[in-house]
């Protein structure tokens, strides 16, 4: 079974633990709702620690967590949906647990998931998409995280797509995230709805009767319906998504990219699409060839076994470094 990690997966609302071996396979989960505070959130990750190595010898723990990292991945800087800020939440928890603690940001901790054990295997120069609520992204370059020069690359769902668009929780307009992902579906709607009259459209209806209802997995499940605005949505949804991917192409020319998170995995109502679009859209279009693309394989389990991983290859290079001396 080779050394056992436990993963665990840091949400704004709920908090995912595993023990995973060293094939990716997840042998004992735990979950509960996120904390609200820094204190409560630090109890209960001992707590699902405790409880886990009191059933497995787990060797060390990784956290894969939605925010910014200093270089050395020991503190928290800031992370948007929790309550450290400027944490040094490694070494702190370490001293409390007893077994090393690492931490990775979560796209990177799903993207090294992927290449290990998922739908990246195999890439070269791989791109590792999750879309839901915004967009998360893992650039690997074979099979290594591509962090930057001070550790906060990439924020492609922050790329400016629309010069004075829709605004933006980063403080910009236009990002891409605004216009591809989940919540981008919704607003989407909302403009469609405004600017024309849909007859028909059952999703038009119910967002009339409950504007609250309107949700991305909403949006989705019309469009499977053949819903007319819900298809409509999807069509700007998948244009945008092809305008992201040429500019990535761009500037990184991958030849594997995995579409992860809650809207990546409904890519058959846009893939096609987007995929044309992409394909027009880079330059030098028909003239070069293009990254494949793929659905991911290990879904939302993606930011657990990656954390675990990532807690499994700091434990060797800890070992390695000692026998240097
Ligand atoms: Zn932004």
């Amino acid at each position: 079974m080779g050394d056992l990690t436990i993963g665990i997966d840091i949400g704004g609302t709920s908090v995912r633990a595993s023990v995973v071996d060293d094939h990716g396979v997840m042998l004992d989960t735990l979950r509960a709702a996120t904390p609200p505070t820094a204190g409560a959130l630090e109890h209960c990750l001992d707590r699902l620690v405790g409880e886990l190595t009191s059933r497995w010898a787990a060797k060390a723990v990784g956290l894969a967590i939605a925010g910014f990292l200093t270089p050395d991945r020991q503190m928290i800087r800031f992370a948007p949906h929790l309550p450290w800020r400027e944490a040094r939440v490694a070494d702190d928890m370490t001293a409390r647990i007893g077994i090393p603690v690492f931490l990775e940001h979560d796209a990177n901790a799903a993207a090294v998931a992927e290449w290990r054990f998922g739908a990246a295997a195999r890439g070269h120069n791989s791109l590792v998409l999750a879309i839901g609520t915004g967009i998360g992204a893992g650039l690997l370059l074979d099979g290594e995280i591509y962090r930057g020069s001070f550790g906060v690359a990439p924020e492609l769902g922050h790329l400016t797509v629309v010069p004075g668009g829709r605004p933006c929780s980063c403080g910009k307009l236009g990002c891409w995230e605004r216009y591809c992902s989940g919540t981008a579906l919704v607003d989407t709607v909302i403009e469609l709805l405004a600017d024309g009259d849909w007859g028909r459209s059952q999703l038009a209806a119910d967002v009339a009767a409950d504007p609250g209802s309107l949700t991305g997995r909403r949006v989705a499940g019309a469009a499977a319906d053949g819903d007319a605005v819900a298809l409509a949505a999807f069509a700007q949804f998948a244009a945008s998504l092809g305008q992201g991917l040429a500019m990535i192409a761009d500037i990184f020319d991958p030849d594997l990219i995995v579409l992860a998170g809650g809207v990546g995995a409904a890519s058959g109502l846009f893939l096609d699409e987007a995929r044309e679009h992409y394909a027009r859209l880079v330059t030098g279009s028909g003239h070069r060839q293009l990254a494949r693309i793929r659905g991911t394989q290990l879904g939302e389990s993606a930011g657990v076994v990656g954390a675990a991983e990532v807690a499994r290859q700091g434990i060797r290079a800890a070992v390695t470094d000692t026998l240097r001396g």
